[in-house]
């Protein structure tokens, strides 16, 4: 396998863009060489510019639920395409996104459409702050939220402390109106909440962690979560732009039922052009303008052409079986995986939910926890990744280049795509660890 094509282009576009790229995760920093070009794609497939093709498990990071190039949602887009691009004032198919989102899912009355999922995420907590008439957001080390300043924070020394700015360019006064703690921990919440007992706006959290390994938490936790909150008039905002539309059509809320204050989605409800969207209940989402004072606004939101996208995507995941079906697909594509692990003694494990999935790289010491926090993940992982990845590239499986990267499972995976991922995992795994 060439890369010579894409180490060009690379060298090309580090003269116009930043480090190359336009999101520093396609970077290959953590796992070293440069990023792949890609030039086509069709189902589970991805082709580079040198013509490597690629079983791809990143699927864009998610939106892909159906592969790449879906012709009903080429179909859809190339109509909707043909009657002009946008128009900057109402069009009918926003209502019908927003209806069949809305009319699938119990927990919401509205929706409003972004761009993505940075201001799906940013819009909600100003929402919630607006609502409640309260400052404080608590979020959790090892829950990703796109990039809004304040929510570009770590957590400072001690529980319950403010939080500090783990970007440059956000002040600090800005990162401290963020907590961070860690996940699955009831006493830092409870701490937290006695604290700050009356200016704590919202509780917001990955429901189904993604971001940073996959790190399920119980749902007794997340029901913990939608009681406090609940208790001290906060709201609880899940962000599902990730398991959203993934592990079932109402995301993790339906998943665990509990019913959230405000969920943001991205990611599957775009079909794989740029949207976002925040809902809420009616009593919540008449707090926004134009119909309430809390300001939100796009120039090209809930655009004709993305909206069709999703729709044509999510019509697709409405179908009787759609989620039932992806799920035991990948777990008939990671069981003989893990089998595999167990039986060679690599210390790794492989995770699952729905149709997402996290191979993770552990060391003997903590290959047998139950890893629900992102401290437990530890960072000798990373090393071995860089082996672990170039081997999956070099063998034709393309993954997010990150060992905190999940996986994901779409429909257009076939059963010799799988079985062949499974193989080049396992020798991939071989390389790393042997
Ligand atoms: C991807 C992601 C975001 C950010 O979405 P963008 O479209 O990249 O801005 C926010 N929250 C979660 C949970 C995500 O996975």
């Amino acid at each position: 396998m060439g890369f010579e094509t894409s180490k060009k282009l690379y060298k090309e576009a580090v003269k116009y863009l930043p480090g190359g790229v336009n999101s520093p995760v396609r970077a290959f920093k953590s796992v070293g060489g440069d990023p792949l070009f890609i030039e086509r794609a069709q189902g589970s497939k991805m082709y580079d510019a040198d013509d490597n093709e690629y079983i791809d498990f990143c699927a864009s990071w998610g939106p892909l639920i159906l592969g790449h190039n879906n012709p009903v949602i080429q179909g859809k887009v190339q109509e909707t395409a043909e009657k002009g691009l946008t128009f900057g004032t109402c069009t009918e198919i926003e209502t019908e996104l927003a209806r069949l989102v809305v009319e699938n899912n119990e927990y919401i009355d509205k929706i409003r459409f972004v761009n993505s999922g940075t201001e799906a995420v940013m819009s909600a907590v100003r929402l919630a702050r607006g609502y409640t008439g309260k400052n404080k957001i608590i979020k959790f080390k090892g829950c990703y939220h796109g990039h809004p300043d304040g929510l570009l924070s770590e957590a400072g020394s001690g529980l319950a402390t403010f939080g500090i700015a783990s970007s440059a360019g956000v002040p600090d006064s800005f990162a401290q109106e963020t907590i961070v703690l860690p996940l699955n921990d009831k006493e830092a919440i409870t701490e937290a909440f006695e604290k700050h007992k009356d200016d704590i706006a919202g509780v917001l959290i990955e429901p189904i962690p993604a971001n940073n390994g996959l790190l399920i938490q119980d749902k007794e936790y997340l029901s913990f979560l939608r009681d406090i909150t609940q208790t001290h008039n906060s709201l609880l905002i899940f962000d599902e732009v990730i398991s959203g539309f993934r592990v079932g059509f109402d995301g993790a809320a339906g998943y665990y039922d509990i019913a959230p204050d405000i969920i943001t989605y991205g990611k599957v409800i775009g079909g794989g052009m740029p949207v976002g969207a925040f809902a809420a209940t009616d009593e919540i989402m008449a707090h926004l303008a134009p119909e309430g004072d809390v300001y939100q606004a796009g120039t090209l939101s809930g655009n004709p052409v993305a909206m069709a996208a999703g729709q044509a995507q999510l019509i697709e995941c409405l179908k009787e079986g759609f989620y039932r079906q992806l799920e035991s697909k990948t777990l008939d594509f990671l069981e003989p995986l893990k089998e595999e692990i167990k039986s060679k003694g690599y210390p790794v494990q492989v995770m699952s939910i729905g149709s997402i999935f996290w191979v993770a790289l552990l060391t003997e010491s903590t290959k047998s926890e139950h890893i629900q926090k992102a401290s437990q993940i530890p960072d000798e992982g990373a090393e071995r990744f860089k082996i672990f990845y170039r081997y999956l590239l070099e063998n034709g499986v393309f993954i997010g280049p990150s060992h905190v990267e999940v996986g994901f499972v779409s429909t257009a995976h076939t059963d010799p795509d799988l079985e062949k991922g499974r193989k080049v995992i396992l020798d991939a795994l071989a390389a790393a660890y042997e």
